[in-house]
C-alpha cells in the first residue's frame, strides 16, 4: 500500500493533568479535521502513565471536554476499538515486552551509569564545548561488565540506540527537517524501576494503533528524530501495524507579551472558556485560525466546513498569535447565527447557575427567556454576559435591587419626577405592548416634560431594570409586564 492510499488514522493523546490547554484543543481540532477530511479514523488515547500527576478526575475531565467541544472520536475510551485499550495505564505489560524485544535485538541496551556519573561527564563535555547528550559509554558493554554492575547492585535504565546518521524527514507543515546525530543522543525509554517513559509509550502506541499521521505541537518537534528510528525498529521487529507515521508540527500559540501561551495564562485553559460561555463552535472556529485559513478573507465557518476544506499542507509554520478580542468576536458571530430558540436553550444553564432559573425551569420562565433572547443576542460575545442583562426579568420582586451607584446618579429629585410621570403614563395603558409603551413614555416624558430622550428614559431604565445599561427599554418593559413594571416604579418613588 502506498502512503496516500492507506486509510488515515490520527490520534489525540493528551495526559490527564487537569485543565486542557487551548493549544492542545487546537491540536485535537486539527487531527479531527484531518481525519474527517480524509474519511479516516480519529483515535483518542490517554497518556496516563504518570501516576503522580494523573488523576481520575482529570481523566473524566478530558472526556467531558472533548465531548463538550463536539470532537467525536472513532476509537478510544468509552467508544472502544480493536486496537485498545486506549489508556496507557492499561497497557503497561506491552511496554515492558517491547523494551525487552528492543534490547534483545540490539536496538536498545541497558545502561548502568549513575546520575552522578552522568552529571560529571556532562559537565566535562560542556567545559570542552562538546554536546552534553549521552556519550554512549554503556552502548556496548560486555556480559562481564554488565554482571559487574549488577553485582554492585546497580539497576539499569534502557536506552534506545540512535543510528549514527542524520535523521531527515519531511514535516507535513514545515517541509524537510534535518537533525544531525550529535544533537540526538541515545535516550532513555525505561527507567531503572521498570517505568516506561513517554519516549517509548508514545511511539509504541502509535505503532500498535496503526497511526499514519502524527499532528502535534511544535514543542514536540525534537521528539520526532528520536521516534522515527524507534518506529523503524518496531517495523523491523514486526511490532505494530507496520507503519512509520508522517509527522506534522503545528505552530506555537503565542500569548500576551509574545510568550508561548501557557495553561496558567488567563485564556490559556479550556475551563475558562466554558465558564464564560463560549460556544464550542465559536472557540473551535477561532482556534482553527491559529495557523490555518479556509481561504480568502473568510473567518467564520462551521466545524463541518472546516473538515471539508482542511488541508494540512496549508498550515502556516510561523507562530500564531492568540488574540482574545478576536476570539470573542468570532464567538459573538456564532452566537448570532444560532437562532433564538437554540440560543435560549444554551443560555439556560448559565441562568440556572446564577440562581435566576430553577434547575427545572417552568414553562413560563422558558417562554419568558425565549421572548427575551432576541434582546441580548446582538449584545453578548459570550453566554455568561446574558446573565447580568436578563437578571432584572428573572429575579423575584422581593430580591430585585437597584444598583446603588446607578440609583444615586439617576434617581435624583429630577429623576424621580420622571419616574412619577412614567408610572402615571404606563398605569393608564390598556394594551401593554412595546409600541404603546414607547408612545406613552415619549408623549409623557419627551413631549410632556420637554426632556431629551436620554434624560427621559435613563431614570425609568434604572427603576425598572436596576441598572443604567439594560436591553432595549420598551421591549424590556413589555416583557416585565405591567404589574411588575408599575411595582418597580412605585418602589423607586418610595425608596
Ligand atoms: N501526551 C503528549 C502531550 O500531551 C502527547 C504528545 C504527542 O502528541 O506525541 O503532550
Amino acid at each position: 500500500m502506498t502512503e496516500s492510499s492507506r486509510a488515515v488514522r490520527v490520534r489525540f493523546c493528551p495526559s490527564p493533568t487537569g485543565n486542557l490547554h487551548v493549544g492542545n484543543v487546537r491540536t485535537a481540532l486539527f487531527n479531527w479535521a484531518f481525519a474527517r477530511h480524509h474519511g479516516g479514523t480519529f483515535v483518542f488515547r490517554v497518556e496516563d502513565t504518570d501516576a503522580a500527576r494523573d488523576s481520575e478526575e482529570s481523566y473524566q475531565g478530558l472526556l467531558d471536554a472533548l465531548r463538550w467541544l463536539g470532537l467525536d472520536w472513532d476509537e478510544g475510551p468509552e467508544v472502544g476499538g480493536d486496537l485498545g485499550p486506549y489508556r496507557q495505564s492499561e497497557r503497561m505489560p506491552l511496554y515492558t515486552e517491547v523494551a525487552e524485544k528492543l534490547v534483545a535485538a540490539g536496538y536498545a541496551y541497558y545502561a548502568y551509569d549513575t546520575p552522578e556519573e552522568l552529571e560529571q561527564r556532562r559537565e566535562a563535555a560542556r567545559a570542552e564545548g562538546r554536546s552534553s547528550g549521552y556519550d554512549g559509554l554503556h552502548r556496548d558493554l560486555t556480559d562481564e561488565q554488565r554482571a559487574a554492575y549488577e553485582a554492585e547492585g546497580r539497576k539499569p535504565v534502557v536506552r534506545f540506540r540512535m543510528p549514527d546518521e542524520a535523521i531527515v524527514f519531511t514535516d507535513l507543515v514545515r517541509g524537510e527537517v534535518t537533525f544531525e546525530p550529535e544533537h540526538v543522543s541515545d535516550y532513555v525509554i525505561m527507567r531503572a524501576n521498570g517505568q516506561p517513559l513517554y519516549t517509548l509509550t508514545n511511539p509504541v502506541d502509535d505503532a500498535t494503533m496503526g497511526i499514519t499521521h502524527v499532528l502535534r505541537g511544535e514543542d514536540l518537534l525534537s521528539s520526532t528524530p528520536r521516534q522515527i528510528p524507534l518506529h523503524r525498529a518496531l517495523v523491523e521487529l514486526g511490532i505494530g501495524e507496520g507503519v512509520v507515521p508522517e509527522y506534522g508540527h503545528l505552530p506555537f500559540v503565542m500569548g500576551p507579551g509574545n510568550r508561548k501561551l501557557s495553561k496558567r495564562d488567563p485564556g490559556g485553559g479550556l475551563a475558562d472558556y466554558r465558564d464564560r460561555g463560549f460556544l464550542p463552535e465559536g472557540l473551535l472556529n477561532y482556534l482553527a485560525l491559529l495557523g490555518w485559513s479556509i481561504g480568502g478573507d473568510r473567518e467564520i465557518f462551521s466545524l463541518q466546513e472546516m473538515a471539508e476544506a482542511f488541508d494540512i499542507g496549508r498550515v502556516n509554520p510561523n507562530p500564531a498569535q492568540f488574540d482574545p478580542k478576536k476570539c470573542e468576536a468570532v464567538n459573538a458571530h456564532h452566537i448570532r447565527d444560532l437562532g433564538v430558540e437554540e440560543l435560549a436553550a444554551r443560555l439556560v444553564p448559565y441562568l440556572v447557575g446564577a440562581g435566576l432559573l430553577g434547575a427545572e425551569p417552568s414553562e413560563d420562565d422558558l417562554a419568558l427567556l425565549a421572548a427575551a433572547t432576541p434582546l441580548v443576542s446582538e449584545r453578548i460575545t459570550v453566554l455568561s454576559e446574558a446573565v447580568d442583562m436578563l437578571a432584572f426579568l428573572f429575579v423575584s420582586e422581593d430580591a430585585f435591587t437597584v444598583d446603588p451607584d446607578d440609583g444615586a446618579k439617576t434617581l435624583t429629585e429630577d429623576g424621580l419626577a420622571v419616574v412619577r410621570s412614567a408610572r402615571d403614563a404606563l398605569a393608564a395603558l390598556d394594551s401593554f405592548d412595546t409600541a404603546s409603551i414607547e408612545a406613552a413614555l415619549r408623549a409623557a416624558l419627551v413631549d410632556g416634560m420637554g426632556l431629551k430622550p436620554r434624560n427621559a428614559f435613563g431614570p425609568v431604565r434604572v427603576a425598572v431594570s436596576g441598572r443604567r445599561i439594560s436591553p432595549p427599554l420598551f421591549e424590556s418593559i413589555e416583557l416585565l409586564g405591567k404589574d411588575r413594571t408599575l411595582g418597580r416604579l412605585e418602589r423607586a418613588l418610595t425608596a
